[in-house]
C-alpha cells in the first residue's frame, strides 16, 4: 500500500523538508474490493479505467500514488495547477509505475514557441520523458485553435515528448466541438460534461465518438467538492451525491473516461464505486433536486449569453475562474485566469450598471457572481 514514502517523495519533490512526525497514518483497507471497468479512449487504442484522476487539486500525492496501486490507469494534469506545483507532485507520486500509466497534462500557450517551452518544463516538472495525451488547453471558439498550435503538437509527437494529440473545451461546444471532429488532427477532447450540461452535448459528445476522437469528461459534478457554501457541502456528502453525478456521465458509452476531482481515500473509495454500478432512478431522482440546488449558481457554460454583457465581458470564463476559488478551492487559478483578462474587462465593476443585460435561461445570478470575481481577483 501506498503511503509515507509517497508523502515523503512529494515533500521531498516540493523541495519540502518534513519532520519527522509528519508521517502520515497507513490508509484504512477499502471497505469492498474495487471493481474495475475499461474503455477504449478513440483512435489512439488505449484503454482506460473509466474513472481516471483529475489532479487539479489534490494536495496528497499519496492519493494519487493510491488510486494507481488499484488500477486506475489515467492520471490528469495541467502546466497551470496550483501554481506550476501539480505536476511535480503527480510526477513524484507516479514516476516508479509510469510505463503502466496513461499521463496528460495541458498548456494554454497561445504560440508555437510557447507551447513547446511549456512542455519542455511539464516533462521537467514530471520527470518524464514524454506525456501520453497534452492538450491544447480551454479552447472556446474555433479560431482558437490555430495551425499554429496544431503544427506545435505535430512537432511535439516526432519529437517523441508526447503520443496523442488533444483539446480542452470549456465552453462554446456547439461551435467548437463540430469544427474539431472535421480537422483529422485531434486523438482526445476533454470536455466539460455533467448532468447539468445542455441537452444538446449528447449529440456533440456523440459526434467525436463518430469521429473516433476519444472522449474524457471533466467537472463531472457540476461543481466542485470544495464548495465554500455549506448546505452544497452538505449535499455532496451525502452518501450516494457525487457517486450519481459520476454515474450518470458514465451511463453515456460515447465517453471513455472521466478525470473527477479527487483530494482523498474516501472521495477516491466513492468514485471508484462508479465503475461497478449502473445509473439508477435513485440516481436520477437525487441529481434532479440537487439541479435545483445549484441553478443560481452553477453557470455550465452553454454561451447562449455570449455577447450580451453591456461591459463586453466574456461572461462564462469570469463565472469558471469564480468557481475555481470557489468551488474547487483553487483560488490562484482562479486569479490566474482573471489576470490575464483584457484591462478594460479587468477594470469593469458590476455594480456600475444600473442593471445587469445578461439574462441567463439557466437561472444562473449572473451580477452576483461576476462581482465576486471582481471583488476576489481585481
Ligand atoms: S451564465 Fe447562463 S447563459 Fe451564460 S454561459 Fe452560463 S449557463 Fe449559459
Ligand atoms: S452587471 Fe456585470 S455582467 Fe451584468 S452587464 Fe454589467 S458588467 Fe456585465
Amino acid at each position: 500500500m501506498p503511503n509515507s514514502s509517497s508523502r515523503r517523495s512529494f515533500l521531498a519533490a516540493a523541495g519540502i523538508a518534513g519532520p519527522a512526525f509528519l508521517k502520515p497514518a497507513e490508509p484504512l483497507p477499502f471497505r469492498a474490493e474495487p471493481k474495475l471497468d475499461y474503455r477504449v479512449l478513440g483512435k489512439t487504442g488505449l484503454k482506460v479505467t473509466t474513472m481516471g484522476f483529475g489532479c487539479m487539486i489534490t494536495s496528497d500525492g499519496a492519493v494519487i500514488e493510491r488510486a494507481a496501486d488499484i488500477g486506475v490507469n489515467y492520471f490528469d494534469t495541467a502546466r497551470g495547477y496550483q501554481n506550476g506545483n501539480c505536476e511535480r507532485m503527480v510526477g513524484a507520486a507516479l514516476k516508479t509505475r509510469r510505463k503502466n500509466l496513461i499521463v496528460s497534462t495541458k498548456s494554454g500557450a497561445p504560440s508555437r514557441d510557447g507551447l513547446l517551452k511549456d512542455l519542455d518544463t511539464s516533462l521537467k516538472e514530471l520527470g518524464m520523458d514524454y506525456v501520453d495525451i497534452w492538450y491544447l488547453h480551454g479552447k472556446s471558439k474555433p479560431d482558437q485553435i490555430t495551425e499554429e498550435l496544431m503544427q506545435a503538437q505535430n512537432e511535439a509527437k516526432k519529437a517523441g515528448k508526447i503520443r496523442f494529440a488533444g483539446v480542452s473545451l470549456h465552453s462554446g461546444h456547439q461551435g467548437v466541438i463540430p469544427h474539431v471532429a472535421k480537422l483529422n488532427h485531434f486523438d482526445v477532447v476533454l470536455t466539460t460534461y455533467n448532468f447539468a450540461t445542455e441537452p444538446y452535448m449528447e449529440g456533440l459528445v456523440k459526434t467525436l465518438k463518430d469521429a473516433n476522437i476519444g472522449v474524457v469528461a471533466m467537472k463531472v459534478m457540476a461543481s466542485g467538492q470544495r464548495s465554500k457554501d455549506e448546505k452544497t457541502r452538505g449535499i455532496l456528502k451525502r452518501e450516494g451525491a457525487s457517486l450519481a453525478a459520476l454515474k450518470w456521465v458514465l451511463r453515456n458509452k460515447n465517453v471513455s473516461t472521466t478525470i473527477p476531482s479527487i483530494t482523498d481515500n474516501d472521495q477516491l473509495e466513492k468514485n471508484l464505486k462508479a465503475m461497478a454500478a449502473p445509473f439508477s432512478f435513485g440516481d436520477d431522482k437525487a441529481l434532479q433536486a440537487r439541479l435545483q440546488e445549484i441553478r443560481p449558481y452553477y453557470c455550465n457554460m452553454c454561451g447562449s449569453c455570449d455577447g450580451t454583457c453591456a461591459k463586453g465581458l466574456p461572461v462564462a470564463d469570469v463565472l469558471r475562474f469564480v468557481m475555481y476559488a470557489e468551488n474547487y478551492g483553487e483560488f490562484a487559478l482562479g486569479r490566474e485566469n482573471f489576470r490575464l483578462l483584457p484591462a478594460e474587462h479587468a477594470a469593469v465593476r458590476c455594480g456600475d450598471c444600473p442593471e445587469c443585460t445578461v439574462k441567463c435561461p439557466r437561472g444562473v445570478r449572473v451580477s452576483q457572481r461576476v462581482s465576486l470575481a471582481q471583488e476576489y481577483f481585481a
